[in-house]
């Protein structure tokens, strides 16, 4: 694959970038989907989803990957891993350079690099990272079992996370520093009515202790009042951050928090770039509407094509 040219690259593989693959597949584009790590994205880090239609009964992260992954693959999805470091989008010829040296092009590309999560930046938090700071509830909630937990943040990932935890450990702490949770009503139902869930409003996390792992944090309150509480460990799942350092971001025009706007057809400001899922500059972060995404950008990349020939 390395140094080669296609019609589409989809640099990406969550929920938008597979969705895109499987449209472009579909389509028989020359296409070529690149991801960095493990396919499937955020949606890797989710405990549950509930709200992807399709699944009655709910289906977790992995396995909703894993059937997107096996979808696009049906229509033989071409795809690589690889670390993409910057982008040239300044010809109409694309080119991805990669961490090894390779390079690719591309007439057309549709950015899927999602986002990743926010760090609170407070100390300790760095050095207790692995060692009881948690940024991934799925992946690190059995390792406390019967234990004390803080989950730091007020939107659906908090509060539904904190739900998850409650299966392993004997009490969660929710420290939010409002005194109202931005997470969906049903979320915040579930997680009221959780007898091993209670909560810290108008505070925030300061500090992080402890030498081998997580002993105490320290907190701040509205009023100015500092406190320390006891905990194992501490999940921080306070929103997310886009994954742009390989991205021109003047070119496409990012805003202030580094996202990428589109139109509503994903188109961005470079003609024959699309951005789909969570890089995109948009309100709602939803598996569905990043999976939306994805398709309307092949839609998107196939009109960009057409008018090119
Ligand atoms: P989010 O909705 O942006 O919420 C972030 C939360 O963290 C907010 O409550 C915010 O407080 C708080 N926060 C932000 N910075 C903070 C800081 N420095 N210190 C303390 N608290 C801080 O993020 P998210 O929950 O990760 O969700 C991301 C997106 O994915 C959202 O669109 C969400 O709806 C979606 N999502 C959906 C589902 C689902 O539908 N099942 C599940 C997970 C995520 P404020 O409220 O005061 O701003």
């Amino acid at each position: 694959m390395a140094n080669s040219h296609h019609k589409l690259i989809i640099l990406g593989g969550g929920p938008a970038g597979l969705t895109a693959g499987l449209y472009a597949a579909r389509a028989r584009m020359d296409h070529l989907l690149v991801e960095k790590g493990a396919e499937g994205g955020q949606v890797l880090l989710t405990d549950w989803i509930d709200n992807y239609p399709g699944f009655p009964d709910g289906i977790s992260g992995f396995d909703l990957a894993e059937k997107m992954l096996a979808q696009a693959r049906r229509f033989e999805l071409n795809s690589m891993f690889g670390n993409v470091t910057s982008l040239d989008l300044s010809e109409p010829v694309k080119r991805l350079q990669f961490e090894d040296g390779d390079t690719l092009s591309c007439d057309s590309l549709i950015i899927c690099s999602g986002a990743h999560p926010r760090p609170l930046g407070v100390p300790g938090e760095v050095e207790l990272t692995g060692k009881g700071v948690s940024y991934c509830a799925t992946c690190d909630a059995p390792f406390y079992r019967n234990m004390h937990v803080a989950v730091v943040g007020g939107g659906n990932t908090a509060v539904q996370e904190a739900s998850h935890l409650t299966k392993f450990a004997d009490k969660v702490t929710l420290i939010h520093r409002r005194d109202e949770l931005r997470a969906t009503k049903i979320v915040q139902e579930k997680a009221f009515a959780n007898s091993k869930i209670d909560f810290i409003w108008d505070t925030t996390v300061t500090e992080i202790k402890g030498t081998e792992g997580v002993e105490r944090i320290q907190l701040l309150n509205r009023n100015g009042e500092t406190s320390e509480l006891k905990v194992d460990g501490i999940f921080v799942l306070i929103g997310v951050l886009p994954n742009n350092e390989m991205l021109p971001l003047d070119i496409l025009k990012a805003d202030a928090g580094g996202f990428i706007p589109t139109d509503l057809e994903t188109r961005t400001a470079v003609p024959g770039v699309m951005a789909a899922g969570d890089i995109r500059s948009k309100e709602v972060r939803q598996v569905v509407n990043a999976a939306g995404e994805g398709a309307t950008a092949v839609l998107a990349a196939e009109q960009y094509l057409a008018n090119l020939s």
